[in-house]
């Protein structure tokens, strides 16, 4: 069969299944249920990525952080099952390897929205991949991987105790460091701190982007002694020997561990990389305002793949996902576009057990507190919503389409 007579045209295609395709599928239909959406995932397991650093300390159960993907898709959309290869935009058209067929298949569509996520490269730190997984060295950026940090640091009764962060962009930049306070806290609890030295390795010249947050998070790096080491990056890790090495400046540094929690560097999927819809960086190219791509007018972006300097977060996609539905469907109705995303991303960076400093801020820094609280000190209030809310927020109400607190700004407000 040709490429040609294999094609088959669909409306509105949304390329991944993640926090962001399901969302945007189920808000597109609770607008306008005639729409015929099209779904290209290729994974059976939908995951609860936020949930992960809780999983690693022990506080989670990790059987809440995973569900089958056949359960997330709403009633109505059709699910291709399949990894996107190709994007042809000046063809309306992709290119797509489906898990249960041999050879690619060819869909076109009207409309397209692009979410696949971004990319963990674990190759890009020399013996990582390796020893992940075993011999002390663990992630919570995948759950195979946080289950191993939950069993690392609930086991380890003494020693160094290395995490690291890459250099940005990552997903969730609280992520690294969250789990390193956890374990501080649950250390001392024990009463256990003094038979642990921590470490904290950053590629970034400072500890967190937003600088209004980082004198609570300092608070935490003296409370649980941690050697604060920053533009120090992870480039080479020997499980076998227990070293890892850092390069700082035009110098490398060997540290030795008991246990290594690491963030893998992380970057947009190749298919987008290589396509005519990405920026320079590899990301997908989009107005940071209306979410549309400055390459084609009838393609739309979200989640982590986008190019705004946005924190790459669910809770952004939670404010991403209404701003796509209405200017999507005005750019169908030919109609102007009216939603604008403001740059909304939340980070709740868990600093004890029970006690979270939650990060909200938009573009350049912007605070933008939901609630009319000080964001910048640790909270009751919010550990109860990360631990306890947060999950049905994210399973019950987003990937449903029902949009609390989510309700997308008007275009001009958002610019400003
Ligand atoms: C350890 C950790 C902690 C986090 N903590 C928080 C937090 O506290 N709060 C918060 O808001 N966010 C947090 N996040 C970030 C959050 O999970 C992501 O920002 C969010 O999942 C992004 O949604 P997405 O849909 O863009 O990507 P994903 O949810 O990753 O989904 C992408 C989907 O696209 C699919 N896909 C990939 N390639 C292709 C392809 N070629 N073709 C078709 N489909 C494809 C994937 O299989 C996947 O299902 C955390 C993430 C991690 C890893």
């Amino acid at each position: 069969m040709s490429k040609e007579e294999n094609t088959q045209h669909h409306e509105i295609v949304i390329v991944g299944g993640g926090a962001a395709g399901i969302s945007v599928a189920a808000s597109l239909l609770s607008r306008d249920a005639s729409l015929k959406l099209t779904i290209v995932e290729p994974s059976d397991k939908h995951y609860y990525q936020a949930a992960f650093t809780l999983v690693g300390a022990d506080a989670f159960d990790p059987l809440k952080t995973v569900r089958d993907e056949r359960r997330c898709i709403p009633a109505g959309v059709n699910w291709v099952q399949g990894t996107v290869e190709q994007l042809h935009p000046e063809e309306n058209a992709l290119t797509l390897s489906p898990v249960d067929a041999d050879g690619p298949v060819k869909l076109s569509y009207d409309y397209l929205v692009v979410c696949p996520g971004l990319s963990l490269k674990w190759d890009a730190i020399d013996g990582l991949e390796a020893t992940i997984g075993k011999n002390g060295v663990c992630s919570n950026y995948q759950r195979e991987y946080a289950l191993y940090t939950r069993e690392c640091l609930n086991s380890v009764t003494s020693g160094k105790l290395v995490f690291t962060q890459p250099p940005m962009p990552i997903k969730c930049a609280g992520a690294p460091q969250k789990i390193m306070y956890l374990t501080g806290n649950a250390l001392e609890r024990k009463g256990m701190l003094d038979q642990f030295d921590l470490a904290f390795h950053t590629a970034t010249p400072a500890l967190f982007g937003v600088a209004d947050f980082v004198p609570s998070l300092m608070t935490y790096i003296d409370r649980y002694r941690v050697d604060l080491n920053l533009t120090s990056n992870l480039v080479a890790i020997d499980g076998a020997s227990q070293k890892a090495t850092f390069r700082q400046g035009d110098k490398d540094l060997i540290q030795d561990f008991e246990v290594i929690h690491v963030v893998p560097p992380q970057a947009a999927p190749a298919f987008i990389a290589n396509s005519p819809c990405a920026d320079d960086s590899g990301w997908l190219d989009v107005d940071h305002f209306t979410l549309q791509s400055n390459t084609h007018d009838n393609v739309f972006g979200l989640g982590d793949v986008i190019s705004a300097p946005n924190a790459k977060t669910a809770a952004a996609v939670r404010k991403q996902v209404p701003v796509v539905c209405e200017n999507l469907l005005a750019r169908m109705h030919g109609r102007e576009f009216s939603a604008g995303y403001d740059g909304y991303g939340a980070c709740p960076l868990t600093v004890e057990h029970g006690k979270v400093v939650l990060a909200e801020f938009g573009y350049g820094g912007k605070l933008l507190p939901s609630f009319p609280v000080d964001n910048t000190r640790p909270s009751k209030m919010a550990w109860v919503l990360k631990r306890h809310m947060m999950p049905y927020i994210y399973w019950d109400l987003m990937l449903k389409g029902r949009e609390w607190l989510a309700g997308a700004q008007p275009l001009e407000q958002a610019r400003q």
